[in-house]
């Protein structure tokens, strides 16, 4: 698979629409993904003819998570870095290059696209799971289908929580100490009323819901977005965000180590598979 194909990119309308597309592998998240969605978004941040962006899944769910066991993981392939300024992970050991890459493709990445300068509208449908509530997060609007579900079961990993820590943010701080002790699922209606989905819709009416969202905010002036997003933002991390998130970080990675020096490997020996039985056994 080529390079382009994992992420698709269209314009219409003004409308940017960038689309994951791994469907075989739920749109699973390897580090080729990333880069992809990472040029789509710089491409739609250029384009002068884009107002607004759309994060979309192909196929029958969101994003099921990073990539942890599909054959196109791609944990050892060196990229051309773009999110922070730090040193390639691909000639380093232990938690060098795990702090390494994370940094880079996972916290610095959805960082980078949350300050995209122009909204962007997540549009959830099925699975948005772990690393995928990360790329959904960082996004302005969450519209989601009434049959989207959203969890971060990497607890289970003796992990707390995904590397792009907005959870106490995205819903509230009680809530996501029971999202995360018990890695359940939460369907869109509970996400509505948290506060972490702007709307849910029935299935057969999400891609109209959006377009009729996006098509609204494209006659808003393009620089009165950018200031008026950023300045949501600047609010929030005045609030804790990114801070609190970098002290997580630091956690995440703990456990990261720890796992590795007790565990088979940085994961506590959980693959996919595992993960997925692990939930299955709980329920
Ligand atoms: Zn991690």
């Amino acid at each position: 698979m080529s390079e382009e194909d994992v992420v698709t990119y269209e314009v219409e309308d003004q409308v940017a629409r960038i689309t994951l597309n791994r469907p075989e592998y739920r749109n699973a998240q390897n580090s080729q993904m990333t880069y992809a969605l990472d040029a789509a978004f710089q491409r739609a941040t250029d384009d002068a003819a884009v107002k607004v962006i759309v994060l979309a899944g192909n196929g029958k769910h969101f994003c099921a998570g990073h990539d942890i066991g599909t054959p196109g993981r791609d944990v050892d392939r060196s990229f051309d870095r773009k999110a922070v300024l730090w040193w390639d992970h691909v000639d380093k050991e232990g938690g060098d290059q795990r702090f390494a890459r994370e940094s880079e493709v996972y916290l610095g990445m959805c960082r980078r696209w949350r300050e995209v300068p122009k909204p962007v509208i997540a549009k959830v449908h099925g699975a948005c799971i772990a690393g995928g509530l990360m790329l959904a997060w960082a996004c302005d609007f969450i519209v989601a289908s009434d049959d989207a579900f959203f969890s971060d079961p990497v607890v289970r990993m003796g992990i707390p929580g995904v590397e792009y820590f907005a959870h106490p943010w995205v819903m509230n701080p009680r809530a996501a100490k029971e999202f995360l002790f018990t890695g359940d699922r939460f369907d869109a209606q509970r996400a509505l009323s948290l506060g972490m989905v702007n709307q849910v819709v029935p299935v057969e009416d999400l891609e109209d819901t959006v377009t009729a969202i996006a098509g609204r905010i494209a006659q808003m002036p393009r620089f009165g977005l950018a200031l008026t997003k950023k300045a949501v933002n600047q609010a929030e991390d005045a609030q804790g965000m990114r801070t609190g998130m970098d002290s997580v970080f630091g956690l995440h990675h703990f456990a990261h180590a720890h796992n590795a020096e007790t565990a088979d490997d940085s994961l506590g020996g959980l693959d996919a598979k595992a993960m997925a039985r692990g939930n299955r056994e709980q329920e």
